[in-house]
């Protein structure tokens, strides 16, 4: 099986496992989804969820988000950890927003990667997420897996995406990620994966290796 028709095999049968795909972070528009996913380094998304309510409630706006003052939002996001520096950026990123995108949140991956604080994690999650276009979010889960099942050979997310790229049918990419990160969490987990209960484990090269 060459690693094209393995991917194919992946996509399928976590279809069949997750019918719905998607995203654990709470977010209504597309700025929130970029913040939560700021705020979701790392911490956990059930721990972020916790707290953007009461971020997106005091400040409800881009506008309001780059007026506001470091001190309160590093008092609101202390939970999620790295508070200065993601306060820091929350602020920086809606002030970009506000002044360079026109208070829109830029639809590729290249207007993105400008903001403070954001990667090509955040990036692609956006792109794919509110965009609806083909996107690879490489996140631990993303590059664990596909390490394990033999379709990357590297740990660096930037190569991790790369890899994949050629592997995965655009309209099919965003959504294995979601379901990659809902495997990882229930059966491939990093410590003690339940290879025994694993649809994938006729794909998988890491069997029993872990
Ligand atoms: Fe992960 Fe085990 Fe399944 Fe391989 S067989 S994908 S290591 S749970």
């Amino acid at each position: 099986m060459t690693k094209k028709q393995k991917a194919l095999e992946a996509i399928r049968l976590l279809k069949e496992r997750y019918p719905d795909a998607a995203c654990s972070l709470t977010y209504v528009v597309p700025h929130e989804l970029l913040i939560a996913t700021r705020l979701a380094a790392q911490c956990t998304d059930a721990r972020v969820n916790t707290v953007t309510p009461t971020l997106f409630g005091k400040y409800p706006s881009i506008d309001a988000l780059a007026g506001a003052d470091v001190a309160d939002i590093e008092e609101i996001i202390r939970p999620c950890g790295f508070f200065k520096t993601k306060a820091k950026d929350i602020v920086g990123m809606c002030t970009m927003l506000r002044d360079d995108f026109g208070g829109v949140v830029p639809d590729t991956l290249e207007e993105l990667l400008k903001l403070p604080g954001i990667g090509r994690k955040t990036a692609n999650l956006v792109v794919g997420d509110i965009y609806g276009k083909p996107a690879i979010v490489c996140d631990t889960h993303c590059i664990r897996l596909t390490n394990r099942l033999g379709l990357t050979t590297t740990k660096d997310p930037k190569k991790t995406e790369f890899e994949l790229m050629p592997l995965l049918p655009p309209e099919e990419s965003n959504n294995f990620c979601h379901r990659l990160v809902m495997f990882g969490r229930d059966v491939c987990r990093a410590r003690s994966p339940q290879c025994a209960a694993c649809e994938l484990e006729p794909l998988c090269v890491s069997k029993g290796k872990q």
